[in-house]
């Protein structure tokens, strides 16, 4: 039997696995991209998006990935819905399997991106999209003049403190310990932030109101003292870290010690040919448009790779590859 070749396969579908799709659709290199379980990315689970250049009046994130889905389509570019479930990249080309279809990869782009920490409560998973967030830059202007929860002791925490002491009412940070995890010059920004406080001792039990739809407080437990009160807010952010989904490749490429790919050079990962981009690689900016501009460096490093490697032909076939080994 033939097997399936590709000159690059491109695994995730957020702003980096499309971006890298949509130019090396129209690089012609008939990209292959498994978008995995969550089609889209985080982006998916946001409302509007309204720090994405091009769109004046905001874009619903989910409409934004799918018309980001369908330019890399017209450019090319093959879109499966599976989820990969293995890649070997110790041999050439690379293998990728997803479920019970096997591909070879001359190139490979990494766009897993990375998935935001939850408390893990009923009414947090309820309540997303309707005044829970894990992201105060994009979803902190909705609550201008509003009182606002954080949670977490981290420098996520505290920037997305800082960050939103500028728009809304006030800032009460939730944190489990008595002492902030966050780096010292973090702390004194926000000490000299007065609408900022922060709640010491407590963890967040539950986030009110699922009954009407929107948040209306959070009910907290002091760990020291078991005494459980009820804070009034409008919106909660929960900033508690990030992790990126690298498990797939963990113990075959270079990762940092939270688990984020190593890139150098743009995109270039420890492995020759192995690309990565978007959040997975980035624990700071995990923005969709430095998503975005990610991907981009990836298809072109995957580009000027293919180049000069034994496969530069691969992508110039019909899509699905010419079958060559
Ligand atoms: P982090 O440093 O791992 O901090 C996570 C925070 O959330 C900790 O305070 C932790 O509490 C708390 N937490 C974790 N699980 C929790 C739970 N289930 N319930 C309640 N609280 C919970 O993560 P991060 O803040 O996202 O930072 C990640 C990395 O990026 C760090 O290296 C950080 O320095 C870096 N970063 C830097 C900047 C900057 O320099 N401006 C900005 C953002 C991120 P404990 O402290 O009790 O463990």
């Amino acid at each position: 039997m033939q097997q399936e070749t590709r000159a690059v396969v491109i695994i995730g579908s957020g702003p980096a696995g499309y971006t890298a799709a949509l130019y090396t659709g129209r690089a012609g290199l008939n990209p292959l991209v498994y978008e995995g379980d969550q089609p889209g990315g985080q982006l998916t689970t946001t409302t509007t998006v309204e720090n994405y250049p091009g769109f004046p009046e905001g874009v619903a994130g989910p409409e934004l990935m799918d018309r980001m889905r369908e330019q890399a389509a017209r450019f090319g570019a093959e879109i499966r819905s599976e989820t990969v479930t293995r890649v070997d990249l110790g041999q050439r080309p690379f293998l990728v399997q997803a479920g019970d279809e096997t591909v070879r990869a001359a190139s490979i782009i990494l766009a897993m991106g990375a998935s935001a920490q939850h408390l893990g409560l009923e009414s947090e998973k309820k309540l997303t999209g309707h005044g829970v967030s894990t992201c105060a830059t994009c979803d902190g202007f909705f609550f201008r003049g509003k009182r606002v929860v954080v949670v977490g002791g981290g420098d996520s925490a505290l920037e997305d403190a800082l960050y939103l002491a500028k728009l809304a009412a006030s800032v009460q940070l939730v944190h489990r310990r008595d002492q902030l995890r966050a780096s010292h010059i973090m702390q004194e920004r926000v000490a000299r932030e007065p609408k900022i406080s922060i709640l010491w001792n407590s963890v967040v039990e539950d986030i009110l109101d699922v009954s009407q739809g929107k948040v209306t407080g959070v009910r907290l437990r002091d760990v020291k003292t078991g005494r459980v009160q009820t804070v009034e807010c409008d919106g909660v952010f929960v900033a508690i870290g990030h992790a990126p989904n690298s498990q797939l490749v963990a113990g075959q490429i270079d990762l940092d010690e939270h688990g984020y790919i190593r890139t150098q050079r743009g995109s270039a990962t420890s492995v020759p040919g192995v690309f990565a981009a978007g959040d997975i690689q980035d624990p700071y900016y995990r923005q969709a448009v430095t998503a975005a501009a990610s991907g981009c460096q990836a298809a072109m490093d995957v580009e000027r790779y293919l180049q000069g490697s034994a496969y530069q032909d691969w992508g110039k076939g019909e899509a699905g590859g010419a079958g060559r080994p």
